[in-house]
């Protein structure tokens, strides 16, 4: 399956004040107990140091006050202080550029890092539908360092990460630790920032929830709420499809969770099962975001190279950058496909025009008159495809023809032009969804569509590997 590529931004090595007074050959001055504070951390966090007159308040040190950084120790970022504006003389054009370019990713991650602190949860093992308590950040706090999490087995690997079970040392709960390596030349990758960034704001039921952050000298964590297990992994325990009735509730639960991010104008853009977090209680969550993007929509400025090959619309396949929030919802219907099925609806085994094939043999191949505009698709003039008529979708999906609504759904999920793709926002009120009453329509966002009594899962738990989401009955947050 193709992966798409996370592109590392140009961020460089940090050069601190000590760093750019040795280039410069002027002695360090004597500096003060503050000052010298500042350059401590400023070293630590690998990042630059804040103006001599700037307050360093909020500043996270090390219990031990050491000043240089343990191997494997994590440290606390503190909050966004100006970065250096001057270039000092004597370090070359090339370093000017490469601190500029640092700079403006340092810049951002502290100021999230300290968001996303500053809204932890409150309460062990709080539902997603439970209000969040705020919490402060302060020096004394626990979060953000090594010392608060142990890590265990690994989990999965993402295209930028590595992710590990986690325990919390401060309340004993399960967490997920996605540790994205940092490259020496490259420093924190976009694709972290960017998960962090838009996780920060996103408060939903069926998004995954982003506890903390830790940043040590070769590692930014990221530490998340723990879901059981994947939708990929679910349906590896559901061979031949899950039950049709868990397939509604997790469908509904995913466009949900889309609705929510399509109204910010933010795409997931790679959306797969491996992407899809389910908990015992049959909540599913959004995860992964590092391929996602706020954007205005529509717009022109998009690469292509974005979703994973099975779930890629043709609209993209062929070379369109002209997409929008229709692209996640091609992925929805190829998952509500695969989920009903047991199968991968477009199993692509080699490249775009071989996915392309697999998606004319069942829709049929557009012409001008289908799909107006789309013989000037860069990849559609390239190759020459053979002429397939569509055929009828409920063929591939017999699971279906029994639930009202649930053909015509996955119809218009599927469509061919991007603009005749249902959204979101109207796929909730679809009929299939019909019988899971008005209810899961008013819903608060950070409300689970289970805390409806009437809403459960069928069959589902017994099937979801059990593994307890906290080990103690400790009642700290997180
Ligand atoms: P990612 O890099 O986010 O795609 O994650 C890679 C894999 O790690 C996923 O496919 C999941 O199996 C697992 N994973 C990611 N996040 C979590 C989480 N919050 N809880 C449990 N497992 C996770």
């Amino acid at each position: 399956m193709a992966v798409a590529v996370a592109r590392p931004c140009n961020i460089e090595m940090n050069m601190d004040k000590a760093k750019l007074r040795e280039n410069s050959g002027t002695p360090p001055p004597k500096l003060g107990r503050m000052q010298r504070l500042k350059r401590r951390l400023s070293q630590s966090f690998n990042r630059f140091v804040p103006k001599d007159n700037e307050s360093t308040r909020r500043q996270g040190v090390e219990p031990n006050g050491a000043s240089s950084p343990r191997k494997g120790n994590y440290r606390q970022l503190e909050s966004s202080t100006s970065p250096e504006t001057v270039t000092p003389s004597g370090v070359d054009a090339a370093k000017a550029k490469r601190l500029r370019n640092r700079r403006h990713s340092e810049a951002v991650l502290p100021n999230i890092v300290t968001t996303v602190a500053a809204s932890l949860p409150g309460g062990r093992s709080s539902p997603s539908y439970m209000p969040r308590r705020r919490m402060s950040m302060s020096p004394d706090s626990p979060f953000g360092k090594l010392e608060a999490y142990q890590r265990l087995e690994m989990l999965g690997e993402g295209s930028y990460a590595t992710v590990y079970r986690g325990v919390s040392n401060i309340s004993n709960q399960i967490v997920a630790l996605k540790e994205i390596r940092l490259n020496e030349e490259e420093g924190t990758p976009f694709t972290a920032i960017r998960e962090a960034s838009l996780l920060k704001g996103l408060r939903h039921a069926n998004i995954v929830i982003l506890h903390d952050i830790i940043h040590t000298k070769n590692n930014l964590t990221f530490v998340f709420e723990y879901v059981d297990t994947d939708l990929s992994k679910y349906m590896e325990h559901h061979l031949g499809g899950i039950h049709p009735h868990n397939v509604k509730l997790f469908l509904f639960q995913l466009i949900r969770g889309l609705a929510y991010c399509h109204a910010r104008r933010i795409l997931h853009r790679d959306l797969k099962p491996q992407n899809l977090l389910i908990n015992q209680n049959g909540e599913l969550k959004l995860a992964d975001f590092g391929l996602a993007r706020a954007k205005s929509v529509p717009s022109h400025t998009f690469s292509n190279e974005v979703v994973t090959l099975w779930y890629r619309p043709p609209d993209v396949l062929l070379g369109s950058t002209d997409y929008s929030t229709s692209l996640d919802m091609w992925g929805v219907g190829c998952i509500f496909a695969e989920m009903i099925s047991g199968m991968p609806l477009f199993p692509g085994m080699k490249d775009t025009v071989d996915q392309l094939t697999k998606i004319w043999q069942l829709l049929g191949t557009p012409t001008e008159e289908t799909w107006s505009g789309v013989s000037k698709l860069p990849e559609f003039q390239k190759y020459e495809f053979y002429q397939y008529t569509p055929s009828p979708l409920k063929t591939y999906v017999p699971q279906l023809i029994g639930s009202a609504g649930g053909v015509e759904l996955l119809t218009e999920l599927l469509q061919l032009l991007p603009r005749k793709r249902i959204s979101a926002a109207d796929a909730m009120k679809h009929k299939y969804f019909k019988g899971l009453g008005p209810e899961v329509l008013t819903l608060p966002p950070e409300r689970s569509i289970f805390s409806i009594p009437s809403i459960q899962l069928r069959d589902g738990k017994k099937s979801l590997t059990p593994t307890p989401s906290s080990v103690t009955n400790g009642t700290s947050a997180i």
